[in-house]
């Protein structure tokens, strides 16, 4: 059976510890590799690693960091179709959306290539008679990055490139579900210059997390997954005095008001809510159709799905390839019948699709309507291709279920009307918000992040607020004294 190992050091490590995790093909359901579960010991030397690395690092010039940013940049892009094939094998998505997260990825990479800029300080003059006072951003140390199964280059590229470009040692806890990737970029990230054990790949489970979590040498941690676990880490992390963001999952709506482009709309819900199986942070799993929409919006939205070519994400004809897991698929199949039972109308049951019953952890695409708010198919993340629509009679109805919901990541509006739009936006209770865009991901020049249950922390991911979380400021508050005018003086120092 093939091994997936670290990259401690600079270089890719065996694992030691004797404990694996099975890596699966999805589109066979066959196990396709291991992966090391790291040790405690292994643990601790990864963090020597990157610790003493850090020094040399911060101490780096700037201009220099940039750089080896920029080579990165291009050697990513260069082995783009490599790196997305990488995670088709063990995620399951298609190689196109594959690209499609590393192009997001990328952008990441280009925001933190301005490093010098944003690194930036701010100098004030004469704030008192011969006083100036500038303030510097300075690098934590050592921070981690655990991340989730769903985007495994795109998630890390959101923390890394940030943590790296303001100086820091890194060190990844990729998903063991789909840890290929994380080995890739370790390869690129050296090529473009990174030192040996400023980036570091740590493959693990609940033990690397949860060391990391108190290790001493361990400065600050961001997190990207589920709810429960991304509570777990804030509280546990921030215990021990770490610097903590944990973003967790979501529940998003799409409100559709009677005067929107129904195809439009319709078009809009299917991508998002089926894209990569359903299975993204943003995914939109709640239509929420207000008055008259809901018969022509269900009925168009019917007519798309049963149109999804589903099939393995590696040929190129496929729309949508399998879940994660033989388990998650027979959890989100699960749904479908809690569907029934709770009384909704089963527009679409994608266990009818012979493709669903395979080897490979397919699962069709579902449709279903009338759900209530009482059930746990609207209640839970199902975190899969079904896509549940709830009835509205007004727009107030459809932006208290927003309201109402735990989760407040992203949400979208379809409508023609902008004075409609500009008050959903005011009023809506999420972190990020699209007019008539389903996805409404923020480009990496502003940042990500959810609102209740899908954030903990202060700081959303990636932007300047990525830049802000890496770094601790310091101000310096300077004198060239004059011998003539130096004086004691016991009173508390203001300004003259
Ligand atoms: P997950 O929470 O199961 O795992 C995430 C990470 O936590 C993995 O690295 C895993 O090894 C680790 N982990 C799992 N259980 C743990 C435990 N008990 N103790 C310590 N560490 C543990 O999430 P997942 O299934 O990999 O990813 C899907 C989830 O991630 C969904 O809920 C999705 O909404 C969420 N997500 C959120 C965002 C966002 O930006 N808010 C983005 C992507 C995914």
């Amino acid at each position: 059976m093939r091994e997936i190992g670290h990259w401690i050091d600079g270089k890719a490590v065996a694992g030691g510890s004797g404990r694996f995790g099975p890596v699966w093909n999805p589109a066979t359901g066959e196990q396709a590799a291991q992966v090391a579960l790291a040790s405690l010991e292994e643990i601790n030397a990864a963090v020597a690693s990157a610790k003493a690395a850090f020094t040399g690092w911060r101490s780096t010039g700037l201009g220099r960091r940039a750089e080896v940013m920029f080579r990165f940049r291009e050697l990513l892009y260069a082995n783009r179709t490599e790196l997305a094939k990488l995670i088709t094998a063990e995620h399951g998505k298609t190689v196109d959306d594959a690209l499609g997260e590393i192009a997001r990825g990328l952008e990441n990479v280009e925001f933190a290539c301005g490093a010098p800029s944003l690194l930036r300080g701010g100098f004030s003059e004469q704030v008192s008679t011969g006083v100036d006072v500038h303030e510097i951003r300075q690098p934590l140390g050592v921070v981690a990055g655990i991340t989730p199964f769903n985007f495994p280059a795109m998630v890390p590229l959101w923390m890394l490139s940030n943590a790296l470009a303001c100086g820091n040692a890194f060190i990844l806890k990729p998903s063991e579900r789909d840890p290929s990737a994380s080995l890739l970029l370790a390869e690129l990230l050296a090529q473009a210059g990174v030192p040996d054990g400023v980036f570091t790949v740590l493959q693990g489970d609940k033990l690397a997390v949860d060391t990391l979590l108190t290790h001493p040498d361990v400065e600050a941690l961001s997190f990207v997954g589920s709810t429960p676990i991304a509570r777990y880490v804030y509280e546990t992390g921030t215990a021990a005095g770490k610097r903590v963001q944990a973003l967790g999952g979501a529940k998003n709506h799409m409100i559709v008001l009677p005067d929107a482009d129904i195809a439009a709309a319709a078009d809009a819900a299917v991508s998002a809510g089926y894209g990569s199986a359903g299975e993204r942070c943003m995914a939109v799993s709640v239509v929420a159709a207000v008055g008259d929409s809901a018969d022509p919006l269900v009925e168009a939205i019917a007519e798309r799905v049963r149109k999804i070519k589903v099939g393995p994400g590696l040929d190129p004809d496929s729309e949508m390839g399998p879940v994660i897991t033989r388990e998650a698929r027979d959890r989100v199949a699960g749904y479908l019948e809690t569907a029934k039972t709770d009384g909704a109308t089963l527009v679409i049951d994608g266990r009818d699709d012979p493709i669903s019953s395979g080897p490979g952890f397919f699962l069709a695409p579902s449709l279903i309507d009338n759900v209530s708010t009482t059930s746990t198919v609207y209640t839970d993340e199902i975190f899969g291709p079904v896509l549940a629509v709830v009835r509205c009679e007004t727009y107030t109805e459809a932006v208290k279920l927003v309201e109402d919901n735990p989760y407040g990541n992203g949400v979208a509006i379809y409508t023609r009307d902008g004075g409609a739009a500009r008050r959903f936006t005011f009023d809506v209770q999420a972190g990020m918000v699209g007019v008539n865009v389903p996805i409404p991901v923020p480009v990496s020049y502003y940042s990500f992040g959810g609102w209740k249950a899908s954030l903990f922390g202060d700081l959303h991911m990636y932007g300047p607020d990525g830049i802000r979380f890496y770094t601790k400021t310091k101000v310096v508050t300077t004198r060239w004294p004059d011998p003539a005018t130096s004086s004691v003086e016991l009173g508390f120092p203001r300004t003259r």
